[in-house]
């Protein structure tokens, strides 16, 4: 494209509220035909909030509560804000936790009044040989609502099962069904278990869904994708999301997301709709059309 053209095109999408940081990036958008989304905070909210508390014998909920709070006081996790929260809420104190460890995209592992609490995946739970049939089963129950199933065990033992719920946004199933009319596939990416992914997914209008995918590995997917000959739009807000961004044909950032992902990105759609990668795409198919 002509300077002036490309000029022209970063003056419109800057009016739109898409600040597109190169040349490359709008000469690269018209060729996407593959987007990836990443589910929390892009798709979704990020406000995630607790529905439910299932507690194994010989746990209450606010006792169960107060303790996975206290593992989870010092996570920057958006799951672990929401316990936090909801237990402060009901008027419980967080249990006060020593020996914090947070193994990432997995869980927290702390000791909390004392004792060894372990909560998150039920891969995390799995892999100190907890037995996790029967929380897994009431897992599944919230999974298939899209909720969040936060598992806990407490000396090793299976103590309960945290619901969370981060609702999608208001104007998510719409700006995917415009990417869909541009003839663009969508993923949703996620650290998050497949089945709540799916229905998260079956809620916005997305058929492919990459799920458990480990932060590191995101990048991984985008880059396996590309090997399938697609060319690969990356939307992300968070930390974890960075090397996707960077990986990706033309990694596109939320702008109410973290400062790491908007470094990492070629677009930053500073409204934090969704609906901004759409028009980015028409802005680029309009840029380049005007200059053959
Ligand atoms: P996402 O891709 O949705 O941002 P993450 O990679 O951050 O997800 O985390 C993946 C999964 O690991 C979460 O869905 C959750 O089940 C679990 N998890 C991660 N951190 C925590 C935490 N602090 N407390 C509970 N569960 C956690
Ligand atoms: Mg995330």
């Amino acid at each position: 494209a002509t300077p002036l053209s490309v000029m022209v095109a970063t003056g419109k999408g800057a009016r739109a509220g898409i600040l597109i940081r190169s040349a490359e990036a709008l000469e690269t958008a018209h060729k996407l035909d593959t987007v990836v989304l990443d589910k929390t905070g892009t798709v979704t909210a990020g406000k995630p909030e607790l529905t439910d508390v299932h507690t194994a014998d010989g746990f209450t909920a606010d006792g169960l509560l107060a303790l996975v709070a206290g593992a989870e006081a010092d996570s920057e996790h958006p799951l672990a804000g929401a316990i936090v929260a909801a237990a402060r809420g009901r008027g419980l104190t967080p249990a006060s936790a020593t020996a914090f460890d947070s193994v990432t995209g997995l869980g927290v592992r702390a000791t909390v009044d004392g004792r060894p609490v372990l909560v998150g995946t039920a891969r995390l739970l799995g892999d100190t040989g907890i037995d996790t049939a029967q929380l897994t089963t009431v897992a599944e129950e919230f999974a298939a609502q899209g909720k969040t199933a936060v598992l806990a065990a407490v000396e090793g033992r299976p103590a309960g099962v945290l619901a969370v719920a981060d609702t999608v946004k208001q104007d998510s199933a719409a700006a995917i069904g415009a990417l869909r009319r541009l003839g663009i596939d969508t993923v949703i990416i996620t650290g998050d278990n497949a089945r709540t992914a799916k229905a998260v997914a079956a809620q916005v209008g997305v058929e492919r869904v990459l799920a458990e995918v480990l932060p590191r590995h995101k990048a991984d997917e985008i880059r396996r994708l590309q090997r399938e000959g697609r060319v690969v739009g990356m939307v992300g807000d968070g930390i974890n999301d960075a090397p996707a961004l960077a990986a990706a044909d033309v990694g596109l950032a939320i702008g109410t997301g973290t400062d790491v992902a908007i470094e990492a990105a070629d677009i930053t759609l500073i409204s934090g709709s969704l609906s901004g990668v759409a028009t980015a795409v028409r802005l680029s198919r309009a840029t380049m059309r005007n200059i053959r």
